[in-house]
């Protein structure tokens, strides 16, 4: 089945609205295949200045969410207000946010089902620690992940899968395209067995972890890779070659 693919940008808490500008104008002189999808995650204070001036094939998302549509949640942002403002997309269980501000599978899950509900498209994002990896347990880590959003939702279709290990990201050190192969080719069989066949061979599987211009057409070739999340170099020019990278 063809997949369309789809490269995501993780600005994470990086941008001001004079670097902003800049980057608008690389992905304006830039070409995007007409066939890919582009979605760019965007600091909550800034989506609405990027929503005016992206270019048209080019979505934003923002990079994290709550459960609840509003009330006593200080800090937080919903689901409905990101509609409101045009926002289309969510990045949600990016390994920042399980590290960091110690999110749960099961809260992520939760946001999950909540985004999914409101008509938000969702970037899941899962992957193991260097640790995980190191000690066999890379495929059982992202499983539990993936088994705590399963529990709670039914319909995938607006669900893109970003697997991150967590030792490539903003480290420079890329998963090669066999190992991140081997997980993407892991997950798809995990999902045909526990969520159904039909969404194992439709669901989006982006990669992500350290990808730059130099190492995204390889990794593009990969038979179970459908895409990118992309940190560090969605900030630079390089993210059009990325954008391109399955050309
Ligand atoms: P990186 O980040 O490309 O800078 O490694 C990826 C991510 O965190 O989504």
């Amino acid at each position: 089945m063809e997949r369309t693919f789809i490269i995501g940008g993780n600005w994470k808490m990086n941008g001001d609205r004079k670097s902003i500008d800049e980057i608008i104008k690389f992905l304006r002189a830039g070409s995007i295949p007409v066939n890919n999808e582009v979605v760019i995650g965007v600091p909550a204070l800034y989506l609405d200045y990027v929503q005016q001036r992206k270019p048209k094939n080019v979505e934003i998302a923002a990079q994290n969410c709550y459960k609840a549509e509003k009330g006593a949640f200080t800090g937080e942002i919903s689901p409905d207000m990101l509609k409101d403002l045009g926002v289309k997309w969510v990045i949600l269980g990016h390994s920042e946010r399980r590290n960091i501000f110690g999110e749960t599978d099961d809260l992520i899950a939760e946001k999950t089902a909540h985004a999914l509900e409101k008509g938000l498209k969702v970037i899941l994002c899962i992957g193991e620690t260097l640790d995980e990896r190191e000690t066999g347990q890379t495929n059982e880590v992202c499983f539990r992940q993936m088994k705590a959003v399963a529990n709670k939702i039914k319909d995938w279709k607006n669900v893109v899968i970003a697997y991150e290990p967590v030792w490539a990201i903003g480290t420079g050190k890329t998963a090669t395209p066999e190992q991140a192969q081997e997980v993407h080719d892991a997950l798809r069989k995990w999902i045909a067995e526990n969520i159904g066949k039909e969404v194992a061979e439709s669901i989006r599987i982006q990669y992500g972890g350290s990808v730059t211009a130099a190492n995204a057409k390889e990794l593009a070739r990969q038979k179970d890779i459908d895409g990118f999340l992309v940190g560090g170099a969605s900030l630079k020019p390089e993210f059009v070659d990325i954008i391109n990278s399955n050309a």
